[in-house]
């Protein structure tokens, strides 16, 4: 198929091209990176979804909860895609997140689009193809898209700067260990939703997200928020409970940011950002691609290994072969 048909056919809103064209970015292959690159031109940046990173170590409720709040969305008339980002899928080949049966009753929802975490890409690669899998579920007209992660390894910040509103889930906690959460975590959410707030547990979600709250207010205020954010809420997934809250809490600051222009030069920043890591990815594949500059590199490591060559010198004549120089 041709790329402006495809294209216009995402546009359309067609789930099939849709899922076809995500394939297409995902593959490794020469061939269909100049097509993806094409498809992306051909469809451009026009439409603007909400984008929501959500992150949450497994077992804390992430795929009830998208499950939850995504059908309350799609009740409201929005069109609601999910993505994922799996670390552990790029590491092993195995997947947390790319499970068939999870959110089962979002999968049948004709106002939704999932799409588990493909297998075996490396971290820079899923960067990429999370960016520009949500690029395309923009260009075809969802209002929202929500980027899962579990919370392993460098997936939460790659998350965290391709959404617009970064939301990190959390379960009732005793004890006053803030769960282990990195103090870098807590600095990107927008959101923190203790989930499971409901029975035994509510009394424990309570006091957790207070102990969040009040964390969360040491932190220093950032300029792209209101008087009150970041916030900590609690929730309940399997009751329903807190969700159209979070929702309201959400929309809130969206437009504030909105108003502010935050929202727009946060944007800009993430594009610039991955314009810069393209170029950065290009090159060490371009490194790695070349078999000269391997081998050369290969004996300049063991000239340097050695001490025959300090690390600086032997690294600038790599890269001035490199440069074609
Ligand atoms: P994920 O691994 O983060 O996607 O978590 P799941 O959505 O699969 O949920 C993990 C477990 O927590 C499951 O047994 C769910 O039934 C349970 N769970 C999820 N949300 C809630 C909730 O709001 N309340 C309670 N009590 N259990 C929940």
């Amino acid at each position: 198929m041709e790329m402006s048909e495809l294209a216009e056919r995402v546009a359309r809103g067609d789930r099939r091209a849709l899922a076809r064209a995500i394939t297409l970015v995902e593959s490794g292959r020469a061939d269909h990176r100049a097509e993806a690159t094409a498809l992306l031109e051909a469809l451009g940046t026009r439409r603007q979804a909400l984008r929501i990173g959500l992150s949450g170590t497994p077992g804390v409720g992430k795929s009830s909860f998208i499950e939850a709040f995504g059908s309350m969305l799609t009740g409201q008339g929005l069109r609601v895609a999910v993505l994922a980002v799996d670390p552990s899928s790029a590491r092993s080949g195995g997947s947390i997140l790319g499970d068939k049966t999870r959110m089962e009753r979002l999968a049948r929802d004709p106002n939704a689009f999932i799409r588990p975490s493909p297998s075996q890409t490396h971290l820079g690669g899923v960067a990429r193809r999370t960016r520009e899998a949500v690029a395309l579920c923009e260009a075809a007209g969802f209002d929202v898209v929500l980027v899962e992660t579990v919370g392993v390894g460098q997936s939460e910040t790659l998350v965290a700067e391709m959404a617009d509103i970064f939301v990190l889930l959390l379960a009732p906690a005793g004890g006053d260990e803030l769960q282990g959460v990195k103090r870098g975590i807590m600095e990107m959410a927008d959101l923190i939703l203790v989930n499971k707030a409901d029975g035994e547990l509510k009394s424990t979600a309570t006091r957790t997200c207070a102990d969040y709250s009040g964390a969360l207010r040491l932190l220093r205020k950032r300029p792209q928020d209101p008087e009150g954010f970041p916030k900590a809420m609690c929730v309940s997934a399997a009751e329903r409970m807190g969700l159209d809250t979070a929702w309201a809490e959400i929309q809130a600051l969206t437009a504030w940011r909105r108003e502010t222009g935050h929202f727009a030069e946060r944007r800009a920043e993430q594009a610039r950002h991955w314009f810069e890591e393209e170029v950065r990815q290009g090159l060490l594949a371009r490194l790695n691609a070349d078999p000269t500059i391997r081998a050369r590199m290969e004996a300049l490591g063991g000239a340097v290994a050695e001490g025959r060559t300090a690390p600086g010198k032997a690294a600038a004549e790599v890269l001035a072969a490199l440069g074609g120089g």
